[in-house]
């Protein structure tokens, strides 16, 4: 059993009581696994608790479609089709056309097709190992975005490589459940897909959400953010790693060397609109370290970023300088305000 399932069913009898209790009030919860991790959905107003249930479906239904191990999903089958092209639904091409536009805009810091290198870590079975050299030259021949070809609805994926949208899944599930609310007239939601939040609107007393940025070093949390309709997606290197031999190996690769990423940052936290954009950029710009992400961010107006660094610093972009502020043990830790010109 996955470690992440375990903890599910540890705190199932915990988050069925905080359901139950929070229907008292306006406040709906739903708690559920999907995508390999523990979702819960509050939405607030009346028929919240329909909207929620609704948010549950339609996100479990998008796993069928997505899921990398499911042998009836659509990415299975474009990656056991030994080249052959396949027919996928309207909302996979989608996903996958942003993200592999996303892969070319980040310079393939973003790559969808790391799979067999992840794989080769034990990231996907926890049976952890670090592959030779060797080993690891030959997979990254298999690794390329470029050569997914995606023409409307027709997907090919060529024989050897393996597309993979885990890093970009929960930010698009974030979208897709803050679409279906708002269709049905919710105006205050607040979703927890895992590591990713997604807000809807502010919360039901107009105040903007707070949403916690994890301390990477330990249990608590090194800041908070206030936001409204926002995604808040972080990617850090102690979501997912192992030590071998007095070194930390963890599972954000940087493509171009097939070893985990390592650019002077234990978390990269993005603030956008969109969560598929934020969880894009949150794997991308770990991979491409301080100034490369800054250099990012200038050259696009859609997002803004925390950056919690390995010498202990962290760094925020201008348009979250007045709504982040470092806490716990990060308090009172240098801020750097990264701006524009
Ligand atoms: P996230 O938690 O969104 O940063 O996504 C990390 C997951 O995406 C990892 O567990 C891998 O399965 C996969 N991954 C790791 N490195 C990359 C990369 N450079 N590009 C795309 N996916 C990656
Ligand atoms: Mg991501």
């Amino acid at each position: 059993m996955r470690a992440s399932r375990r903890l599910f069913l540890l705190l199932l009898p915990a988050l069925l009581l905080f359901s139950s209790c929070s229907r008292r009030g306006e406040e709906h919860t739903v708690t559920f696994f999907a995508m390999d991790t523990v979702m819960g959905v509050s939405v607030f107003g009346p028929d919240g608790q329909e909207a929620a249930r609704a948010v549950q479906a339609e996100l479990q239904s998008l796993e069928k479609l997505l899921s990398v191990t499911d042998a009836g999903s659509e990415i299975y089958a474009a990656n056991h089709s030994g080249g052959a092209a396949v027919e996928v639904s309207e909302q996979t091409a989608g996903l996958l056309s942003r993200a592999l536009e996303l892969c070319e805009s980040t310079d393939g810091a973003l790559d969808v097709t790391i799979y067999p290198v992840v794989k080769a870590w034990g990231f996907t079975t926890g049976e952890h190992r670090v592959p030779s050299e060797e080993e690891l030259s030959g997979l990254l021949e298999r690794v390329d975005y470029a050569r997914v070809q995606l023409d409307a609805q027709t997907l090919s994926v060529p024989a050897g490589t393996e597309l993979d949208l885990g890093a970009v899944a929960k930010g698009y599930a974030g979208d897709r459940a803050a679409a279906l609310l708002r269709a049905r007239g919710v105006e205050s939601a607040r979703l927890e897909l895992g590591g990713n939040v997604h807000v809807l609107g502010a919360k039901p007393d107009g105040s903007p959400w707070r949403v916690a940025v994890r301390d990477p070093d330990g249990e608590g949390y090194a800041g908070v953010v206030e936001v409204t309709d926002r995604a808040v997606v972080t990617s850090g290197g102690y979501e997912r790693y192992f030590e071998e031999g007095g070194v930390v190996y963890w599972h954000i690769i940087d493509p171009r060397t097939g070893r985990p990423a390592r650019s002077g940052l234990r978390s990269v936290t993005v603030v956008a609109p969109s969560g598929l954009l934020a969880d894009a950029l949150s794997t991308a710009l770990f991979v491409m370290g301080p100034e490369e992400a800054a250099a990012c961010w200038r050259s696009r107006q859609d997002f803004d970023f925390i950056l919690l660094k390995e010498d202990g610093t962290a760094a925020v972009t201008e348009g979250l300088a007045d709504s982040f502020t470092l806490s716990g043990d990060w308090a009172g830790r240098a801020l750097e305000v990264v701006r524009r010109d």
